[in-house]
């Protein structure tokens, strides 16, 4: 009992230390038509993500454009309406918050935009850009408030006689500060960065993640990194989220995610990444098949149509969150027999109609008869294929495929790794034969043979 009390005693501490806790999150988007302008149906833009963030991390979320990586962080801000699920920001519930409430919250999240040439007024000085919001809200007392924005600026790379001049006399990198800067002397906890370095070129792109970096060592940021180039990714992570169509396919450590990708899209994904190395041979993953539309996603896996190891369970049931290793969580039946963390499927009003609809557009027609006549429900219909499926597709052949798959990925490491050490041991043999030609003592003999 004592110990019982003494655990939940320490999960409330591990909540209440919690910075950002999003749970079961959707954003759809109604599609309407007709001269009535009637809902027939949703884009499905954030479709049940699941995860946490605490002080001083950096969660990247990563996929195809179009995957609800950007939808997800704007309803994250409360800025674009959700439709299912919580948000909560240091255990409160933003959806909750009144006006003035959300007003209080708001300098605490802040967004760093894609695009640093349009989200900044081209009419107003940076002082007064930066300076715009902390008055409004009060940050600092007025005597210390020109010290305060001049340190922001020099924290953010830029100088105080920037103050008085206008974004257009300023490069694309020291827009960007701009923006940071904007966002960061509002002294924020949660900062969601929306490919804050895709519009830049490659040796600025550096510049400013190394400046995001020390500004969140310095300041203890928490960041929501949205990214698709996984390079940046990969150097200013601690936690990353893949998500495809919606979803949250895979989420776990940098460290875990980038050595053992689990889910098949997240290793088509990485298989992409160019490894710098001109002897290497890529292993691409090729994805064929389109990519579903979100207003109109498949049934089950939302990835079966483009998947290479789909098996019958995948066409018809959504895989659950399996916890392969600790913390490193994916949506694939390959897992199986791993254990189960969350349960995906929603059970809200909006879920359970949007599955009616589903299974009324689905065009089974014996489904449809049975239903109309009372015969089964929707539900034992679904639970009566899934069995069926079941049967032919057993459950240790499941976990053999995935197992064999696992084998496979650990050669293919051990092989990239065994490629390496040659390269490695054969520029060292080169580099040794190469030395006496240069070494100094010879050059005497060298000067000598010449004359
Ligand atoms: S659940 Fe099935 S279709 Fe989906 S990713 Fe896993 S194996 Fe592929």
């Amino acid at each position: 009992m004592a110990n019982h009390k003494t655990s939940n005693a320490s999960q409330t501490t591990r909540e209440a230390q919690e910075l950002l806790s999003v749970r079961h999150l959707k954003t759809y988007f109604p599609i309407k038509s007709g001269v009535l302008q009637r809902v027939t149906g949703y884009v499905k833009a954030v479709d049940d993500i699941s995860f946490k963030l605490y002080p001083g991390q950096t969660m990247s979320l990563v996929g195809e454009s179009g995957c609800g990586k950007t939808t997800a962080g704007r309803t994250i801000l409360r800025l674009t309406p959700k439709s299912a699920g919580d948000v909560l920001f240091e255990g409160k519930d933003i959806y909750q918050l009144d006006a003035q409430e959300l007003r209080a919250l708001r300098p605490q999240m802040q967004l760093i935009f894609q695009d640093p040439y349009s989200s900044l007024s081209p009419r107003m000085p940076v002082g007064e850009i930066i300076a715009e919001a902390p008055r409004q809200h009060h940050i600092v007392p007025k005597a210390q408030f020109d010290a305060y924005i001049d340190k922001i600026m020099k924290d953010c790379g830029l100088q105080p006689y920037h103050r008085d001049r206008y974004p257009h006399e300023f490069s694309g990198g020291q827009r960007q500060r701009i923006c940071i800067a904007r966002a960061l002397a509002l002294n924020p906890k949660f900062i969601v960065c929306d490919e804050p370095v895709s519009a830049l070129d490659v040796s600025i792109q550096a510049q400013i993640i190394n400046l995001l970096m020390d500004l969140q060592a310095q300041y203890n940021l928490t960041y929501l990194f949205i990214s698709h180039d996984l390079s940046v990714v990969e150097h200013i992570s601690d936690l990353i989220g893949v998500m495809y169509l919606g979803d949250l396919v895979e989420r776990g450590t940098k460290k875990e995610v980038f050595a053992r990708p689990l889910h098949p899209y997240t290793q088509a994904l990485f298989s992409a990444i160019p490894v710098p190395d001109p002897d290497y041979k890529m292993n691409r993953i090729i994805l064929e098949g389109s990519i579903p539309s979100p207003a109109n996603p498949p049934a089950g896996c939302k990835f079966h149509t483009r998947c290479r190891y789909c098996m019958a369970i995948c066409k018809q049931q959504v895989p659950p969150s399996y916890e392969v290793e600790p913390g490193h969580v994916v949506n694939c039946h390959l897992y199986a027999g791993s254990p189960v963390v969350d349960d995906l499927v929603g059970s809200d009003d909006m879920e359970q109609q949007l599955t009616r609809e589903k299974l009324a557009a689905s065009g089974d027609i014996a489904a449809g008869a049975a239903t109309a006549r009372g015969q089964l429900s929707a539900e034992e219909i679904v639970s009566e294929t899934l069995k069926e499926e079941a049967r032919a597709d057993s459950q240790g052949a499941v976990l053999d495929r995935g197992r064999k798959w696992m084998q496979e990925r650990e050669q293919q490491l051990e092989r990239m790794q065994a490629d390496r050490r040659q390269v490695e041991t054969a520029a060292a043999a080169l580099q040794d034969e190469a030395a006496p030609a240069v070494r100094p003592d010879d050059s005497s003999k060298t000067e000598e043979s010449l004359k």
